[in-house]
């Protein structure tokens, strides 16, 4: 069921495949985002056949705003994360698969993983997932491959909610929670990560913790569970409810923690998350720079460009989300056109063109 929902995206939004000629640094929506931590996020896909009610990047085939997705070659992903792990010069690496899709789709998943955790460098491979698009067979290649923790997104057990969470009639909780159990006999820890959704999901919290705890996800070295507190964005999808503060949050944590005698929190250090060393930011706030426009970006009114001339390397080479009257779609993709940088934290760059 989840594949139709994937060919009801591909039927509605152009589909663009990313290969090695496209730079993997530069935007949320795929390749490497480096926040400079030891902890490295590869983003393989923007596909997603669930509509989440919160969605913070309004994925799905109830997508209100996308009008592309990406898949990106996995060699072109893997060659660019061996060039930032040998930059970071450390052992101690997590490799983080997740994105603005469901890593669970990506066709290559096995031969990313594998690939991921033969970079020297590298200690850990994780990933996030909704894990219903995966098979039995798919968790033993996963495991051979490497895999070392899933982060399960997973906010309700009665299957009814669940659905309705999820915004997929098909998604089924009681497979979930089989899955869960044979990635644990093979090897690969999990851990549940809820989003707590005030006045929605309350009581479904404990039972999530309760069933994590028994079932033995975190396997005694992480706790079963990392509750998510719903912050709405400003693309997302919104879910009408009361936002809690983050003190509330925090209590509310406390209290469960208290009460089921279970910790729901960690810190970075606990989690062996640390500062490393950053990728360079090549271009400045309010450079002007010459891009050469690929595609469409994720979002309409966006495009992809990618920041002339290239050098062939991760240390310079960046893709640009470009700000544009969608109308102008015709003229821009092939041409090169002079963009103003806007933003670039993390070396996700916006630029508006000029
Ligand atoms: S929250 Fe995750 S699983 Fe749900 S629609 Fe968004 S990307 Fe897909």
């Amino acid at each position: 069921m989840w594949r139709s929902s994937i060919g009801k995206i591909e039927r509605s939004r152009r589909v663009i495949r990313i290969g090695g000629d496209v730079p993997q640094v530069g935007t949320l929506a795929f390749g490497i985002v480096d926040r400079g931590t030891n902890v490295i996020e590869v983003r393989p896909t923007t596909l997603c056949p669930l509509s989440c009610i919160y969605c913070s990047v309004n994925a799905g085939p109830d997508s209100t705003n996308r009008w592309a997705e990406f898949v990106v070659d996995p060699n072109a992903l893997l060659g660019a994360l061996e060039e930032v792990v040998r930059f970071k010069g450390i052992d101690d690496i997590e490799v983080h698969i997740d994105g603005m899709g469901e890593p669970g789709v990506y066709p290559h998943l096995i031969n990313l993983v594998r690939g991921a955790k033969s970079i020297g460098g590298v200690s850990k491979v994780s990933m996030q997932t909704r894990l219903y698009m995966l098979s039995e067979d798919d968790l033993k290649e996963l495991a051979s491959a490497g895999l070392d923790r899933i982060n399960l997104s997973i906010d309700s057990l009665n299957p009814e909610l669940a659905k309705r969470i999820s915004g997929a009639s098909w998604y089924d909780i009681e497979r979930v929670k089989e899955l869960v159990v044979r990635a644990l006999e093979l090897g690969i820890n999990v851990i549940a990560s809820p989003v707590w959704l005030p006045g929605i999901n309350d009581s479904d919290m404990v039972e999530i913790i309760k069933w994590a705890k028994d079932t033995g996800l975190g396997r005694g070295e992480l706790p079963p569970v990392l509750i998510q507190k719903y912050i709405p964005h400003k693309r997302g999808r919104r879910v009408r409810l009361r936002v809690m503060t983050w003190k509330e949050f925090w209590n509310r944590i406390k209290n469960l923690e208290e009460e089921l005698g279970t910790r729901l929190s960690m810190t970075n250090e606990e989690l062996n998350i640390h500062r490393a060393p950053q990728l360079p930011k090549p271009f400045g706030i309010n450079e002007d720079v010459k891009v050469r426009i690929i595609s469409r970006g994720l979002i309409r009114g966006e495009f992809l460009g990618v920041i002339q001339p290239l050098k062939g390397s991760v240390m310079h080479d960046r893709v640009i989300s470009v700000i544009a009257d969608p109308r102008l779609e015709n003229v821009l993709i092939g041409n090169q056109v002079k963009v103003r940088v806007i933003e670039n934290s993390d070396n996700i760059y916006i630029g508006r063109l000029i």
